[in-house]
């Protein structure tokens, strides 16, 4: 792996900021375009893949690929042209419109022309008692991770999008029943996926119920969980070994938030069509923009817009072009910048 340049006198072309789909096709892009990027991937670098088994829907693998390995190949093929990793978090930004724009890794500062943020996305909490203190012991937000825990026992899926049902799909191989319960009678989910989830013998559905509280046994591990009937008002216990959050997934913008402009979930706001942000130089790609299509394929086509941006933006931001009458010939445009 190559080591990234630590002198604070120098200006990279472009930093990366996430190492997920995005981040990594915007990196190939830019090290294509010889603009040498330097990526800060995260200390858990691959994001949300690298929590993910199978991916059956990224084209040109007709028999599915694993989410970590194909993060793995993500990886390779950018720093096959010279993209240079950080394996650590980012701490904070100082973003500018226009200029120099500078990443710290806890006091080591980092400056380049252009910053492209592809953080993504994380799950969402309920944000209720027992929530966070039974994490790891019957509460979790990766079915994918953690389903295979919870062979022969009774599990919950709160939540009523594809991401449940994609979760009670997969737990359903393991637990002996499974009920998904939802907040209202309507559910956010796509039609087949709601089909395939109905399909499953020991998937049940309980609803309109408002999560209240994750209760923990003796054992110190989850019992039951409380919930609100919305219709009714009364509560409702379900006993339960296990129980998983999934109710989407919030951006992870908060070294930007007060610097670029985001929406009121905290999105990134890119202007239509591009991936500009509101400050010069910054661009913005991937989940931690986009709040409907969140598919790594989306991603992957974001980060490759992003790049292109990028390297529109420096190349308009460089000394400008002079037209040079060449002997013998027509006028030949040559650039007067450092290229
Ligand atoms: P969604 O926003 O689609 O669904 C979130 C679900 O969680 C809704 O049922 C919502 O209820 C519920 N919810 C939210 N907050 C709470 C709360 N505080 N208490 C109880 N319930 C709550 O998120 P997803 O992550 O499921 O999907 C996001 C996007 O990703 C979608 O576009 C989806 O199609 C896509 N996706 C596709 C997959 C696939 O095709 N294989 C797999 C996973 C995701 P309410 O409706 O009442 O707000």
């Amino acid at each position: 792996m190559a080591e990234p340049m630590s002198d604070s006198n120098k200006v990279e072309n472009v930093i990366i900021v996430g190492g997920g789909p995005a981040g990594y096709t915007a990196a190939l892009y830019t090290a294509r375009a010889n603009l040498e990027p330097l990526v800060f991937e995260g200390f858990q670098w691959g994001g949300q893949l690298q929590n993910t088994t199978d991916v059956e829907n990224y084209p040109g693998y007709p028999e599915g690929i694993m989410g970590p390995e194909m993060m793995a190949q993500f990886r390779a093929q950018a720093e096959r042209f010279g993209t240079r990793f950080v394996t650590d978090d980012v701490d904070r930004v100082e973003l500018s419109d226009g200029g120099v724009q500078k990443v710290f890794l806890g006091d080591e500062e980092h400056r380049a022309k252009t910053v492209i943020l592809a953080m993504g996305a994380e799950p969402k909490r309920l944000g209720i008692p027992g929530e966070m203190e039974l994490g790891g012991r019957g509460v979790s937000t990766c079915g994918v991770c953690d389903g295979a825990f919870f062979k022969d026992q009774k599990v919950i899926v709160i939540g009523g999008g594809d991401s449940a049902m994609e979760d009670s799909i997969f737990i359903s191989k393991f637990a002996s029943q499974l009920d998904v319960v939802t907040r209202r009678d309507q559910f956010r989910a796509s039609k087949i996926m709601l089909d395939r989830t109905r399909e499953k013998d020991n998937i049940g559905f309980r609803n309109p119920l408002e999560p209240l509280e994750f209760v923990a046994g003796e054992s110190g591990k989850l019992e039951k969980v409380r919930f609100r009937n919305v219709n009714s008002g009364e509560e409702e216990e379900i006993a339960a070994d296990g129980a998983f959050v999934a109710i989407g997934h919030v951006p992870k913008s908060e070294i930007v938030q007060g610097q670029v402009q985001t929406d009121e979930d905290g999105y990134i706001e890119t202007e239509a069509g591009s991936t500009r942000t509101n400050l010069g130089g910054v661009f913005a790609v991937g989940d931690v923009v986009d709040h409907t299509y969140r598919q790594a394929v989306t991603a992957a086509g974001t980060g490759c817009m992003g790049a292109l941006d990028a390297e529109r933006y420096l190349r308009d931001e460089e000394p400008p072009v002079e037209a040079h009458w060449m002997p013998g010939g027509e006028p030949a445009e040559i650039a007067t910048g450092s290229g």
